[in-house]
């Protein structure tokens, strides 16, 4: 056989020599991911075992069972799935809406508007009702929303990483199960850092991400689903429209018969693991109250310095902070200067807070004492210099 023409050479512009990958150390203080925990990054650093294996079927009923209990669930079907929080979200919607199916979607902010597309692809009849961002929904207003336009579901955001603000949940899913309607729940910046209990507050889908409260990398979307969600998925006629996330071919693999699905990501399942245990090693409790003081010392701080919090006391979510950008300044700068000079990032505003505010994260491992120390000593120390842009100098002598 004539050997095969030596290919030309590529262009010397591509370097094919690369150093090993160095990453920056960094303190990830914005919307996500998070700093990972030493100990979780050691079992990522594990050889892969197979996704078969019996010692690895063993640590997937683990868990689920560790999952069940950072949500305070019994649902059967609780999962990580293979992707990070958006694919757990359009799991929850793939598997239960059918073409036509009346969807309301409670948008307070930018995930909102992300489950009104998703919906939307999955062909259902999606409406919504809206709240400024910053603010969040109260039971009145949704109870009328569930009489007037009587959805199949409810679609809504506990913890909107674009606003800073917590959902109450008090109440809501009993509006839901007086309406007929099941209760689906975005969990992405609450799981394991908010008070949240999925069977108590009788939310029927919930989704979350394994890079913010978790204290794990980016690369799973944990899913759970009760039983009301179940006998819905069970019902319909045609088949769930997304083979990946199709929850009834899922649960051939995690449930009793272990079947192949997908080559299960098991270093990312090694993983959530670690997270999970170390969350339940702290206990869920301890773990939200950590959250809550180190946001709490974080609030009290930038008020010290004279900075104004977006989102009202009663409805501020402990992990994640929004906060107005004085006048004149330009926040984009000075989070690129504390990244660049200090190896800190914090986030910006998104959509309707573009420009508006910085976003700053208290997540898992990253919730600290010592790190909401630091990014205040540095705004006390750093921020005057931004502040003393011309455009602030008119307001300041007046
Ligand atoms: C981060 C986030 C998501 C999306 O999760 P990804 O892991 O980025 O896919 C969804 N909802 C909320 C509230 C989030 O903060």
């Amino acid at each position: 056989m004539p050997l095969l023409p030596v290919p030309p050479t590529v262009s010397s512009t591509h370097r094919l020599a690369l150093d090993p990958i160095a990453t920056p150390e960094r303190l990830l203080l914005g919307p996500g991911p998070s700093n990972a925990h030493p100990t979780v990054l050691q079992a990522l650093a594990r050889m892969p075992i197979g996704h078969l294996d019996p010692l690895y079927i063993e640590l997937m009923g683990e868990v689920q069972e560790l999952l069940r209990y950072a949500w305070q669930t019994d649902n059967r079907l609780t999962i990580p799935m293979s992707g990070t929080g958006s694919a757990a979200m359009e799991a929850t919607l793939a598997n239960t809406i059918e073409p036509g199916d009346k969807v309301l979607v409670a948008v307070m902010g930018y995930f909102g508007q992300r489950l009104v597309d998703m919906a939307g692809r999955y062909r259902a009849d999606v409406v919504t009702i809206e709240r400024p961002w910053g603010e969040a929904f109260d039971l009145a207003e949704l109870e009328a929303a569930l009489i007037t336009h009587k959805p199949a579901i409810l679609a809504m955001v506990h913890a909107e990483t674009s606003t800073g603000v917590c959902q109450p949940m008090d109440g809501i899913g009993d509006l839901c199960r007086r309406h007929d309607c099941l209760l689906l729940l975005d969990t992405v910046t609450s799981l394991g850092a908010v008070p949240l209990y999925i069977d108590a507050w009788k939310v029927d889908l919930a989704y979350s991400c394994s890079q913010k409260g978790l204290s794990c990398p980016p690369g799973l979307g944990p899913f759970t689903m009760g039983p009301r969600a179940e006998a819905k998925l069970a019902a319909r006629s045609g088949k769930v429209p997304n083979w990946y996330l199709d929850v009834s071919l899922l649960n051939k693999y995690w449930g009793s018969d272990r079947v192949y699905h997908h080559t299960a990501p098991v270093n990312m399942n090694f993983g959530m693991r670690e997270a999970l245990r170390l969350l339940a090693e702290e206990g869920l409790e301890a773990a939200w109250a950590r959250h809550r003081s180190n946001a709490e010392r974080l609030w009290a701080g930038l008020e010290r310095l004279g900075l104004e919090l977006h989102v009202s006391e009663p409805l501020r979510l402990p992990t994640l902070t929004t906060v107005r950008i004085p006048e004149g300044v330009d926040g984009k700068a000075f989070s690129r200067h504390l990244l660049d000079r200090f190896g800190i990032e914090v986030g910006g505003g998104l959509g309707d807070l573009a420009g508006k505010v910085w976003r700053i994260g208290l997540m898992g491992y990253n919730s600290t004492p010592e790190n909401v120390d630091r990014l205040l000593d540095l705004f006390a120390s750093e921020l005057p210099a931004f502040q003393s842009s011309p455009a602030a100098v008119p307001a300041a002598i007046a």
